[in-house]
């Protein structure tokens, strides 16, 4: 079905404001229940952040930086000859990447068509929690009349303002990390989270100098502490400049030209690209929420209950805009859940999405997983003498035949709680950490004791065995 410029029908059931992965979701399970359902994106591209500026473009980058960092640092230890400077040649790289995305962009379309789900292009604002004001980019405006409304309009980088920090405004943010046309040769990136770690590392991996910026002496301190000092000395090592206990005070230069950046530490970094990563907000502005009386918090995030539902009746919230957990298969999940709560067979009146036990991987170098509580919160919420930790730091047999520079640190931890020794936590680092994480997830879903995971023979010779055989 191709998008409309005007509503098919007189009256929907539901109406989603965000064609990301959290509306394209849901949307698509309510059409299934034969619902009459709309979806209006802004952009004139669907996916949202995931797929057009997150983790789709991200997991190809950090592909291509993983391929550089075997062909450069690992081949030679295996032998191969002939591979000493592999190039990156970003320029033509990125139209291929693009072409991708935009297939993707059709597929989300059809996809939406398959479950006769309207597809609208334009802003979006709530009149009522009845009424949706649709205004095109042509200017023309139309109302779509709703008994519910889906708020899944995602969220955007944050990036200080020029008086916050004079010339913050010279730097890009990772919305503009994907529309480089070139690499930069030096890069300042700032950030201490997922995208800082991620775009540093996929940066310095093709060859930039990169220097990284940080507030703190480490980086994603929301992580397991055996996490963060496992990566950051590694990211360290590998060369990239960690600026640590530094804050940006000043960007100086011209666009498109060399830039300063200054630190409260006195350090002047020369850099052709300065990268904001400093956290994400909340798409709320010009929806008309408040005067509706939907409850935001003080982040700006649209407050929901365990049910998404806001404080309004028939207007609801999945995604990034409700701030727990920005990740895509998050807005996913509690969008199709939300769906057939509402409009499914009575098996699902009470679906909802749990938020605990949520696995996530950093893509990093090497990659991070992790799923449950961290040491401390384990810690915090049983007390010291119901938590046992299992812990290992090895060298992958991959990186056996590699030189010792390069050969990358795992480190793999079980947090288990009570006599029945519950894993409530694992957290690893170590090559092909992202596929290892999966599987682990569901037996801590399931609520496997350290004993199921002994009792479970390992697969051998792999990374992921060190989890069945910690003692
Ligand atoms: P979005 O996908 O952002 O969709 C919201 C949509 O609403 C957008 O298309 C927007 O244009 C539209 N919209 C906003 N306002 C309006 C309006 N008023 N009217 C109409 N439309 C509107 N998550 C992972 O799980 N794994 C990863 O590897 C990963 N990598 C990431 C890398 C980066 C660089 C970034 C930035 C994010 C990454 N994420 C990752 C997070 C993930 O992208 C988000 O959690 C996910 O996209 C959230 O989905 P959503 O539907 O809530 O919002
Ligand atoms: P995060 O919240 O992960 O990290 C931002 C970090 O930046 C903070 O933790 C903080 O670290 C630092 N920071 C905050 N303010 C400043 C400041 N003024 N100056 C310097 N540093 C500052 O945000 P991201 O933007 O990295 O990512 C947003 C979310 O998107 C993530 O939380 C994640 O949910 C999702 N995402 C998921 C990915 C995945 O699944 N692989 C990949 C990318 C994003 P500190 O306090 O230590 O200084």
């Amino acid at each position: 079905m191709a998008p409309v410029t005007k509503p098919a029908h007189d009256h929907y059931d539901i109406v989603y404001i965000g064609g990301g992965s959290g509306g394209v979701a849901s949307s698509r399970r309510a059409g299934s229940y034969g619902k009459k359902v709309a979806v209006i994106e802004v952009s004139p591209n669907l996916g949202g952040t995931c797929v057009n500026v997150g983790c789709v473009p991200k997991k190809i980058m950090w592909h291509a930086a993983d391929l550089r960092d075997k062909l450069l640092h690992h081949a030679p230890g295996y032998k191969f000859t002939g591979v000493s400077d592999p190039t990156f040649d970003w320029k033509s790289f990125k139209p291929q990447r693009d072409a991708y995305i935009r297939r993707l962009n059709g597929i989300y379309s059809n996809n939406l068509g398959k479950e006769n789900v309207e597809e609208h292009h334009g802003f979006a604002a709530l009149l009522s929690p009845n009424e949706v004001e649709v205004t095109r980019p042509d200017g023309e405006k139309y109302t779509l009349r709703t008994d519910k409304v889906c708020i899944a309009t995602g969220g955007r980088p944050t990036i200080p303002s020029d008086d916050q920090i004079p010339g913050a405004s010279l730097g890009i943010d990772s919305d503009g990390f994907f529309d480089l046309e070139d690499q930069p040769r030096r890069v300042a990136v700032i950030g201490a989270g997922y995208i800082a770690v991620e775009l540093a590392g996929v940066l310095h991996a093709l060859g930039s100098e990169t220097h990284l910026i940080i507030r703190k002496d480490r980086v994603l301190r929301t992580f397991d502490p055996s996490v963060q000092d496992t990566i950051t000395p590694w990211i360290e090592h590998t060369g990239v400049h960690l600026h640590k206990t530094s804050n940006v005070t000043k960007v100086e230069g011209t666009k498109g030209q060399p830039l300063t950046v200054h630190t409260d530490k006195g350090e002047k970094i020369e850099v052709d690209c300065v990268l904001w990563s400093i956290g994400r907000h909340a798409n709320t502005e010009g929806l008309g929420l408040e005067k509706l009386g939907v409850k935001l918090d003080k982040k700006g995030d649209v407050v929901v209950n365990e049910y998404q539902e806001s404080t309004v009746p028939g207007i609801y919230a999945i995604g990034d805009v409700q701030g727990k957990a920005l990740l895509t298969p998050v807005a996913i999940a509690a969008g199709r859940r939300l769906s057939n709560r509402l409009f499914g067979p009575e098996k699902f009146k009470n679906d909802k999405l749990s938020y605990e036990d949520i696995p996530t991987v950093v893509f990093s170098h090497p990659t991070i997983g992790t799923v449950g509580l961290t040491e401390p919160e384990a810690r915090e919420k049983y007390g010291d003498d119901a938590v046992k930790i299992y812990k290992s730091n090895f060298r992958a047999l991959y990186f056996s035949m590699v030189p010792e520079e390069h050969k990358e640190p795992s480190m793999y931890k079980l947090v288990c709680v009570g006599p029945e020794e519950r894993v409530v936590g694992i957290h690893i680092v170590g090559a092909g950490s992202d596929e290892v994480m999966q599987g682990f997830a569901v037996a801590v879903k399931m609520k496997a004791r350290k004993q199921d995971l002994d009792d479970t023979v390992a697969i051998h010779p792999t990374s992921a065995e060190e989890l069945v055989t910690l003692r």
